[in-house]
């Protein structure tokens, strides 16, 4: 078996990190950043904090950012990079934030708009501004992937970039930014890492580095989710599932996620559910459906070795899991008729699929939403 490993972020990983922001620009010899941040953060004090932690190296904010970050604020965020004159950026705010930011950063006068780039119109180019990413959600470890995740909500249409250029270059994960998760998004975002270990684990591209910082994350998953779910104050739960966000986000880099993201683009989209439920919606069903065709037995060893059975016992905890936590297994509460199952089923044959180790047809997934409604 022929693979490769790479990871070009630096980690700095601890309680109180961002505290040692300036050390870090000051090493780079970078001049004038950027802060972007989520409006959260503007409202709580913590982008206040960051900016008297940094004094004159930060020059400008930029917060307009919502969840599923839209084609035209990421617009915005280079228009206020350009105004601001940054030669880098500090992001503070969970994925959505974090791939506003990514996608800004490489958006190039020629261009003009990341249109260019999402409409594959345009290469993505090497050159961009660094970026220091400071994760508030222990979900998607876009602090340590080369993806930014854009929504066009003019055309009803979301989906991953891939490109080296976007790789921050530091991802400081200080626990302490994600003590004021609500209990929700602590789920949704939860779910998500579970999704990154399980998918980048039986990827077509799987590969033994990866596999096995997707065991390390999945059994923190099981472990401590359900604990900084039902107490939000309890530090050790959340530093361990940051611990467990990155090391999924490491896991599902190289190998792609496939199934379980590649339904969730138009469930988010179509349905407004936040992006983790969105993929842990599918989860438990791909799990029986790639264990039951597991040829190598790599499905069965994962579950043993998270102390389950056999995939079968892995899909029962997951769903297990989801419904300790509130996340939805079905879309009941949406009312779907035949022909928005169609249009779902449709929308899901998503180019990630094509990583899955079980081929998945059109039949499949309408089957799958089906159950669902
Ligand atoms: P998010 O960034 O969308 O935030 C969700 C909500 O939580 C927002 O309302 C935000 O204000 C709030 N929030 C965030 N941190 C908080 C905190 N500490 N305290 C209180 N509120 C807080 O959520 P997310 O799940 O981190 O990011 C989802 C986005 O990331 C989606 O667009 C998804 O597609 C994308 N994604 C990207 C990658 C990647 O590799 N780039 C991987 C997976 C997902």
């Amino acid at each position: 078996m022929d693979w490769f490993y790479e990871q070009p972020v630096k980690i700095e990983f601890g309680v109180d990190k961002r505290k040692k922001l300036p050390e870090m620009i000051q090493r780079e010899g970078w001049k004038k950043g950027l802060l972007v941040c989520d409006p959260f953060f503007r409202t709580n004090g913590t982008a206040d904090e960051i900016l008297d932690i940094c004094g004159s190296q930060i020059g400008g904010v930029f917060s307009e950012v919502s969840p599923n970050p839209d084609v035209s604020e990421v617009d915005e965020c280079w228009h206020a990079l350009r105004k601001a004159e940054a030669d880098f950026i500090v992001v503070l705010g969970g994925g959505s934030a974090m791939d506003c930011a990514k996608a800004a950063s490489i958006v190039t006068q020629e261009a003009g708009t990341i249109l260019k780039y999402f409409d594959g119109e345009m290469e993505i180019p090497s050159a961009h501004v660094p970026i220091i990413a400071l994760p508030t959600t222990a979900g998607t470890g876009s602090e340590v992937t080369a993806v930014s995740v854009l929504t066009d909500r003019k055309r009803d249409r979301k989906k991953p970039l891939a490109s080296k250029s976007f790789y921050p270059a530091y991802a400081v994960i200080d626990p302490v930014l994600t003590y004021s998760m609500p209990a929700k998004v602590t789920a949704s975002c939860g779910v998500d890492v579970l999704c990154h270990a399980l998918e980048g684990y039986w990827s077509k591209n799987h590969q033994p580095i990866c596999s096995a910082l997707s065991v390390h994350a999945l059994s923190l998953v099981f472990r401590y989710l359900p604990i900084a779910y039902e107490q939000p104050d309890n530090a050790c739960a959340r530093e361990k599932m940051c611990e467990a966000a990155v090391i999924a986000g490491l896991a599902f880099g190289l190998p792609k996620t496939n199934a379980s993201h590649g339904c969730s683009y138009p469930i988010s989209s179509l349905y407004h559910i936040p992006h983790g439920e969105a993929c842990g919606l599918t989860i438990d069903y791909f799990t029986r459906l790639n264990s039951k065709q597991d040829a190598d037995g790599r499905i069965a060893e994962l579950a043993q070795k998270l102390g389950f059975e056999n995939g079968e016992g892995l899909a029962d905890a997951i769903r297990k899991l989801k419904d300790r936590i509130g996340m939805r297994s079905d879309l009941k509460e949406f009312n779907l008729s035949e022909a928005d199952v169609k249009e779902l089923a449709v929308q899901s044959q998503h180019p990630n699929l094509k990583n899955n180790p079980v081929e998945i047809t059109l039949e499949m997934l309408t089957e799958m939403y089906q159950s669902m409604v």
